[in-house]
């Protein structure tokens, strides 16, 4: 009976008529690669984090590279992240010729165990990218506290962040470098895309470098390159679209905010009890609740991937599965890592399991969502 109901996948993004509008209107204009749109979006972004610079990308990964080489982190030097994130978030490590260092995550938060980071400093040791996995930041002043110690540099991988706060206060308006993607999953999205908080507007001139070949213009002709950079930067048709998401993003986060309330009541009090599963921790002064994961029954009457095909086929209910376990990817065993090494994250890795939530949901698909889970794992 459920599989007659349309498709609800885990994610799907809005875009409302009037972005469809300025989306034309970039096409019509006679310039739609970086110019006024970006400009624009760059300076709402900025008035929204307390007047801090921000530059735009062309994804989320290579702000987090660029943030990196701002911070002229290379190689000898090593850079401490969590092994539950996208891969982008190790690889940028690697790609600027440093060394990554894992340090496990907490099983209540999924997020780097700050008390593990300190463990994993040594003398080489230049920077924390901590992830907001699910949009749940870190204890902020811990994190700060740590790095402040230890005279390291932070690059936040706030990707999944926006909207989210710390005490208050939005992520993005402080700390050291914070970034964000705006890939088509993501809160807010501009198709792809990404931007960087920055400290000042040194940093910022150097970003803009960074983004494009490292050109530096002067007067009516005059040109120079003077560091090594790459082809990153946003273009107007994306850069209108994230204005056009801009316009909504306190509505955003409060309707995501409700549906992660929806799913806590739908799943009642019982539910762990009963099915051995883990709900996510309750944050709702703090996270934007950009997924809604659970972690499966060590032993329970499914595995993962028999789950995630029963949701699909039974109950024509899409999931996902963020993340597998960095270190245990081909590429990072050759660096030397196994099975055994960040018990914590691989756990977590093998059972997790994220349900729909996006804008457009509502919470009768919550509560279709959570009947479906019900059904499968407390048969
Ligand atoms: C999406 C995401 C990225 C990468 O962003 P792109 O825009 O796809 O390059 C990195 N880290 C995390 C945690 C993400 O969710």
């Amino acid at each position: 009976m459920s599989a007659a109901l349309p498709f609800l996948p885990f994610s799907r993004p809005t875009i409302d008529e009037a972005t469809i509008t300025a989306v034309g209107e970039v096409l019509r204009s006679g310039w739609i690669t970086s110019g006024p749109k970006v400009a624009a979006f760059e300076a709402r972004m900025s008035e929204y984090f307390g007047g801090r610079p921000v530059r735009t990308f062309n994804s989320g990964t290579c702000t987090m590279e660029i943030a990196l080489r701002i911070a002229g982190i290379g190689p000898g030097d090593e850079v401490i992240t969590t092994p539950i994130s996208w891969v982008a978030t190790a690889n940028v490590i690697i790609e600027v010729g440093a060394t990554p260092v894992f340090a496990d995550i907490d099983p209540l938060t999924r997020n780097i165990d700050l008390d593990l980071v300190e463990a994993a400093i040594t003398p080489r040791t230049k920077a924390i990218i901590p992830v907001y996995l699910s949009g749940l930041p870190v204890d902020m002043d811990r994190l700060y506290a740590i790095a402040k110690k230890h005279g390291l540099r932070v690059v936040e991988d706030a990707a999944q962040a926006f909207g989210a706060e710390w005490r208050g206060q939005r992520i993005g308006a402080f700390g050291d470098f914070v970034s964000f993607s705006f890939q088509a999953n993501k809160n807010l999205t501009t198709g792809e895309g990404g931007a960087l908080v920055l400290n000042n507007l040194e940093e910022a001139k150097l970003a803009e470098k960074y983004r494009l070949q490292g050109v530096t213009r002067s007067g009516v002709d005059g040109i120079d390159v003077d560091v090594l950079g790459g082809k990153y930067n946003m273009s107007d048709i994306m850069a209108a679209i994230g204005l056009g998401q801009f316009a909504n993003v306190e509505a955003i986060t409060a309707h995501r905010r409700a549906l992660a309330r929806r799913y806590y009541e739908a799943f009642g009090p019982a539910f762990e009890a009963q099915s051995g599963a883990q709900l996510p921790l309750q944050a709702f002064d703090s996270s934007n609740y950009h997924l809604f994961q659970i972690i499966l029954p060590d032993r329970g009457p499914t595995t993962r991937a028999d789950f995630m095909r029963a949701m699909q086929e039974r109950f024509n209910v899409g999931t996902g599965y963020h993340y597998a376990p960095i270190h245990l990817f081909s590429l990072y065993r050759a660096r030397g890592f196994k099975e055994g090494m960040f018990p914590v994250a691989e756990k977590v890795g093998r059972l997790t399991v994220t349900l729909p939530m996006f804008y457009a949901m509502t919470t009768a698909d919550v509560d279709r969502a959570v009947a479906a889970v019900k059904a499968i794992l407390i048969p």
